[in-house]
């Protein structure tokens, strides 16, 4: 395995209608990089993505970046790893209202199958799961001696206030709760490399949290999430659909707890070839598809009013926030390591720690160069350890922790707004986004040629 850094991109999603009328706008895009105005000072700070997606103009105009352009360039990205056996991982970052559901589902948070234009990531990489089995069953025929079988299961999760609900079928997550619990006394998890969960009994809007766990092999997982089989885009729309109801009962605004709450949608893989002659495995893939939407990150502004009582919804983008600034520093060259902050939330912050905000635009070339040969004249070499990365304090980057500088092929998706009044929580999201392109994952394929 080698390692390779990250995808990180940026989308900027449409005026609202109230937000019309105001000329100004505080961002400006080309195909890789992003500029930033405050609105007050007139100051700009460049920042440069693998590839960042101007949706602010008209939805029908020809600069608009649509659904199926973010398609084309990481969801296709996303398939052929999948499809070659990698763990893969997209995660919408940003403030409430900028667009990462869109992005993630597609309008409402929903799919309608009459409207295909407006799908987002996740029935399109669905959908193209399909496509292959089907590609790959037809063409069956040129292999006599090989017959291919594929499955695919879906699970959705919803993570709110540190603790895992499954959204997909509420009443089987519930009897697979109820019987971990009976065997939970000595289970391998309640020992010191487990993760404890303290509030097992906890239930929110009549639903049964669920128990993390770590799998020797596959890593982390929550314990009794269902996971159902399924053959068809339709069959996970209308899972979906379901999902969807689970989460408005008993919320009288939805809005404002989905925007606390992070959603994961993951798909496992499998691709199975069998000897026709002696009806045995001779290889197997296994993969999965993790495909994130984010709570809101004006949330995790520790400078924000609301601190206090959303302390724990923070938490996970509080710790991603650890997580990222950890593994960007263990994979820096050691001279870098003493000049690279941790994740400020504040973009002031942020601007007064480094000046060097436009060049460092060009990656790991000329701010890593001269990072090197100033630090290494003060170097003493106590930073030369590798940081501990909190994976397992927050649960979100717990179960994250293969995509996150693990197993995994990894992009990232900052959303963002055109409007100056946002200009603080965009400043903090790109910042946020810039410092991700540090991170280096090593994914290997998951095969087993002996399955
Ligand atoms: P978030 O999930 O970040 O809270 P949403 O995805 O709900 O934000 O987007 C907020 C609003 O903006 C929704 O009404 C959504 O349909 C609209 N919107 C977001 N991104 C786009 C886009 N790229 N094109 C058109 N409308 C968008």
């Amino acid at each position: 395995t080698s390692g390779s850094n990250i995808r990180v991109a940026v989308r900027c999603r449409p005026f609202f209608p109230s937000e019309q009328g105001q000329h100004a706008r505080s961002v400006h895009m080309t195909k890789t990089s992003a500029n930033l105005i405050n609105p007050v000072t007139k100051q700009q700070r460049k920042f440069t993505f693998d590839s960042c997606y101007d949706s602010s103009g008209d939805i029908d105009g020809e600069g608009y970046a649509s659904q199926q352009d973010i398609y084309s360039d990481i969801g296709v990205w996303l398939v052929d790893n999948s499809l070659r056996g990698y763990n893969t991982c997209i995660f919408a970052y940003g403030q409430t209202g900028s667009g990462k559901t869109y992005t993630m589902l597609g309008p409402d948070g929903t799919w309608d199958s009459k409207h295909e234009d407006a799908h987002g990531l996740i029935p399109r990489i669905c959908a193209a799961h399909f496509d292959y089995i089907q590609s790959k069953t037809k063409r069956n025929i040129t292999e006599p001696t090989i017959e291919r079988k594929y499955s695919v299961m879906v699970s959705f999760a919803e993570l709110y206030m540190e603790q895992a609900y499954d959204l997909l079928t509420p009443e089987a997550a519930k009897r697979a709760n109820a019987g971990s619990a009976s065997t939970s006394p000595g289970d391998p998890t309640s020992g010191a490399a487990g993760w404890r969960r303290t509030a097992q009994s906890n239930s929110y809007n009549g639903r049964e949290t669920l128990r993390l766990r770590e799998h020797p092999l596959s890593g982390p997982f929550i314990e009794g999430l269902t996971q159902t089989e399924v053959s068809s885009l339709e069959e996970i729309q209308s899972l979906m659909e379901r999902g969807a109801s689970a989460r408005t009962t008993g919320v009288t605004k939805m809005n404002e707890q989905s925007s606390r709450s992070h959603a994961i949608f993951t798909m496992t893989f499998t691709q199975t070839a069998i000897a026709t002659d002696r009806g045995v495995p001779i290889e197997k893939k296994e993969c999965k598809v993790s495909l994130v939407d984010l709570a809101g990150s004006e949330r995790a502004d520790p400078g924000g009013s609301r601190i206090r009582e959303t302390a724990n919804i923070n938490k996970g983008l509080l710790t991603l926030g650890r997580v990222i600034s950890a593994l960007t520093q263990n994979a820096a060259p050691a001279g870098e390591k003493r000049r690279r902050g941790s994740v400020s939330r504040r973009g002031s912050e942020i601007r007064n720690r480094s000046n060097s905000g436009s060049k460092s635009s060009s990656r790991g070339t000329s701010p890593m160069k001269s990072g090197s040969t100033r630090a290494s004249l003060f170097d003493d070499g106590s930073n030369s350890k590798s940081e501990v990365v909190p994976y397992r304090e927050s649960v979100l980057t717990w179960l994250l922790k293969e995509s996150l500088g693990g197993n995994a092929k990894t992009a990232m998706i900052a959303a963002i707004s055109p409007a100056p009044q946002h200009f603080e929580e965009t400043m903090s999201t790109l910042c946020y986004a810039d410092q991700a392109r540090g991170i280096v994952n090593q994914a290997k394929v998951n095969d087993d040629p002996a399955a």
